[in-house]
Order: structure tokens, then sequence, then C-alpha cells
């Protein structure tokens, strides 16, 4: 009932902003995996963190879990015709593989598609070699046979700055470069003073605590401010909407994969 009615207000907007949260890691299937959680500690203990957006693809991979790409490529469907934005605070490079319109999509988290100096040198983000996944390969490899790979997870290069190591560039770095996504974060920012007047619909789904400022406290604003707005919060947990935005939006108690798929 409540979903034909997001489903007609998708139909009525002009603007849809769209934010994907901690759902779309596929945390909720791969967390049922011994060797997932076992790799991801160990990744965490040693200090590898910076690795865990490319265990999680190697993961989800290994364990042929799909149901992250059919939702979002159902998402696409819905909003193909709309003037949208996509900001997400999820890891998982596959959001970026889906055919979106250009420019129209934003992960300030990072992925594992770029690499980054460990220690931060700024400017010097590349790209992913064959080679580097390859080398991470042969490591996850050993890790999900619960072996921890002797020589740790392996360095991606040598920084030509300071001659530290190259790493994954995401959230999970401890100096994470914010430059593999700025240019897009402006474009969204642009995006987002145009949508004020226009009929909107925010989705924002399966997103958690762990970055309020991203997605969950502005697109409140964003709500709010917007006389035309309406707001749908789809969370398993957290899903409750807050009092001043009660007229114009809900939550829903499910978890975002799920509710894109039943949809
Ligand atoms: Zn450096």
């Amino acid at each position: 009932m409540e979903n034909d009615n997001i489903l007609e207000k998708l139909k009525e907007a002009d603007m849809v902003l769209v934010g994907l949260g901690e759902d779309f890691d596929d945390i909720k299937c791969l967390s049922e995996s011994e060797a997932y959680r076992n790799g991801k500690e160990l990744l965490e203990e040693s200090g590898y963190r910076w690795a865990i957006p490319a265990w999680n693809e190697y993961c989800s991979e290994r364990i042929g879990h799909h149901s992250v790409r059919i939702a979002l490529e159902k998402l696409e469907k819905l909003v193909h015709d709309k003037n949208y934005f996509i900001v997400s605070v999820s890891t998982n490079n596959i959001i970026e593989t889906i055919p979106w319109k250009k420019e129209k999509v934003v992960m300030p988290c990072g992925n594992n598609t770029k690499k980054q100096c460990v220690k931060g040198c700024a400017g010097e983000l590349f790209e992913v070699t064959e080679e580097d996944k390859r080398l991470l390969k042969e490591a996850f490899e050993q890790l999900y046979d619960g072996k921890f790979p002797e020589r740790g997870i392996p360095s991606l290069g040598r920084c030509s700055q300071c001659g530290g190591n190259i790493i994954l560039n995401n959230i999970y770095a401890e100096s994470y470069n914010e430059n593999g996504y700025l240019e897009k974060w402006q474009l969204y920012t642009k995006w987002l003073q145009g949508t004020l007047n226009h009929k909107l619909i925010i989705l924002e789904l399966g997103v958690s605590l762990r970055f309020p400022s991203v997605i969950r406290w502005p697109f409140e604003k964003i709500a709010f401010f917007n006389n035309k707005a309406s707001i749908y919060r789809i969370n398993e947990k957290l899903y409750q909407m807050t009092e001043e935005l009660s007229g114009k939006g809900i939550g829903i108690a499910q978890n975002a994969i799920d509710w894109i798929n039943d949809l």
C-alpha cells in the first residue's frame, strides 16, 4: 500500500534525490559467511582497513551473491526518466558500474577503484590496475581460507613524493585523500541548489548513523525547506522520521535491498 504511494509520488516528481547507505555494501548477506567475518576482523586488526571494500567485493563474488546489483539495476529503471542525483556512503564499486546518467553519482567514502599514498600525499591519485587486482585477489584467496598472507596485504606501489605505500582510496584509509570525489561533490551541491520549488522525492535507502552529515541530516533539511518535497527512509532499524517531517514522508522498517527487490 505504502509502496504504491511511493511509486505514484515518483511518477509525479520532477527531481529525485537518492541516498545509498551501508545496506549496499551487502553486509547483511556477507556477515552470514564465517570466512568473510574472520577475514574482515583480520584486516581490521592488522591495519589493512583500506582493503575492506575490495574484500567485500571479493567475497560477494566468491559467494555468488548478486542481489545488490539486481536492486541497483531496478532502481536505475525507476528513476531513468527523472532528473536525479545519487549520493552514496556505501563503498561498493558496483554502484559506479550501473548505467546512471553521466556525472550523477557521487561516492564521498570512495571505493576500490582508485589508489592513494598511505600518508595521503595530496594530488597523488591513480586508477587501480589489473595487476593490483591480481595481487589483492591472491592475498584474499589465502585470507578466505583462514590464513593471513605472510607478507600482509600487498602495497599497490610506492608514492613518488614520500616513498610510502600505495593503498586503496577510501574512507577506511588512515589518511583518506578526499580529492577522489570533490569534483563530483561540487556538481552534487549545485544540483541540490536547483531542487528548491521543484517536486522532489527523496529516497534514503539503508543509510546508518555512521556518517550522518553526508546523507541523513542534509536530506532532512532539504525535505524540511522544500514545500513540494516528500521523503522516504527505508531502514531495517533506523527508520524513524523526525517529527517536523511527519507530514512529508515516512520511514519503512526494511532492508533497502529487499525493499527495492520487493517493489
Ligand atoms: Zn606519499
